[in-house]
């Protein structure tokens, strides 16, 4: 059995041990000590990271009682080795698991619902419970649970003796009879848990819950405390500033202010449709039965829209017609268009834009759409001569 130095002192950041063993794994090493201050990968939260000696413990894996880290250079077995774990991330992870018990705690006390599951990675921190909460009963959850941040409550963590442990009330996913630690947060929780935790509540900072969704018959609630929500807040707060300088509101009126501009720019939106339609009505009316071809570069009415006036010009016209629709300069997309049983067709007049200018599309013999580059005096210079 390894000795596990957090289970005492969740504080400790360096240690010095004895390397029992270390084996070749892949390409790792697995390390075993007399004791360590390393917290495994248990429970939903990840492994501490870290040094041992010149060694960087990349993973920290528990069975049967053995802490075995995998680092990325051998240790030599009987050694003494200095360890140093990565202490920033860890009181993190000590603020969100500790925060995570309060939260649990008060579910359980004030709506009967148990905590089913736990995920604290580096980036987001889950809880799912077996019920269903509405934002307004978590925000009321959130609210006491900050309270308990401000109450500065001590928070233990002890193995008691088998008959006071037969007679605690305490939560837990497991079917514990012995050795079993329990971590108490005054009367606000009292769980069964192996994680370090933070001394006292007061060293969590805040608590924040973020969004919830219903999840397996119950909700998962995302949440961030201490270090974390500051950073989330000042990322936040970055943003909404950014948007407020953009749209040139005060920070406290964004969402009017973004509302106000979608709803413009939905009027705009139907106003260039309109627009649109009748540039392509215009060019309709403005057609003249010809035996020539008509060749129309429109960039204002789009592509789209102007499929409506090459249907419509194919049938006015003994040869073909041919709408541009500049994307970019000298970028145009374009439609072919060619009545049935036009001695020329659509795909024809495709394929020598091809040939020509390398132009790209696809289509009946009555109609192509594609994509070409060239200018629109090279364009309107070629297309007579076919
Ligand atoms: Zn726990």
């Amino acid at each position: 059995m390894t000795q596990k130095l957090y289970y005492t002192d969740s504080k400790m950041s360096s240690f010095d041990a004895t390397v029992l063993s270390c084996e070749s794994e892949n390409d790792r090493y697995a390390v075993v000590l007399d004791k360590t201050a390393f917290f495994p990968d248990e429970g939903g939260q990840y492994a501490d990271t870290g040094m041992l000696g010149n060694a960087h413990v990349l993973d920290v894996r528990e069975k049967n009682g053995i802490i075995t880290h995998f680092t990325d250079m051998p240790l030599e077995v009987g050694s003494r080795v200095h360890g140093g774990i990565d202490f920033e991330d860890r009181f993190e992870k000590m603020q969100c698991h500790s925060g995570e018990h309060i939260v649990s705690g008060l579910i359980l006390r004030h709506y009967g619902l148990n905590n089913v599951g736990f995920h604290l990675g580096r980036d987001d921190v889950t809880l799912d419970f077996d019920g269903v909460l509405s934002s307004e009963q978590l925000e009321e959850i959130e609210r006491l649970a900050n309270k308990a941040v401000y109450d500065n409550i001590e928070i233990t963590c002890e193995f008691p003796e088998p008959n006071r442990l037969a007679a605690l009330d305490y939560r837990s996913k497991l079917e514990l009879t012995e050795n079993v630690r329990i971590v108490t947060i005054g009367d606000i929780d009292v769980c069964a848990c192996c994680a370090p935790h933070v001394s006292r509540t007061g060293e969590i900072g805040i608590i924040k819950l973020l969004d919830f969704i219903h999840y397996k018959g119950g909700i998962r609630v995302h949440m961030l405390c201490g270090a974390r929500a500051l950073r989330d807040y000042g990322a936040r707060y970055k943003r909404n500033r950014e948007i407020s300088n953009l749209i040139s509101v005060k920070q406290t009126d964004v969402s009017a202010g973004v509302s106000r501009l979608l709803d413009e720019n939905g009027r705009l939106k139907g106003e260039l449709t309109d627009t649109k339609k009748a540039i392509v009505q215009r060019h309709i009316a403005a057609l003249e039965q010809t035996d020539a071809s008509i060749i129309v570069f429109e960039k204002l009415a789009g592509v789209d829209m102007m499929r409506e006036f090459a249907n419509a010009a194919a049938r006015f016209t003994d040869s073909f017609c041919a709408v541009f629709c500049e994307k970019s300069e000298n970028e145009y997309n374009f439609i072919l268009a060619a009545r049935e049983g036009a001695p020329v067709t659509a795909r024809d007049i495709a394929a020598r834009l091809k040939e020509r200018f390398g132009a790209r599309g696809g289509g009946s013999d009555t109609m192509v759409s594609g994509g070409i580059s060239a200018s629109e005096t090279d364009i309107r210079e070629f297309l007579p001569e076919i």
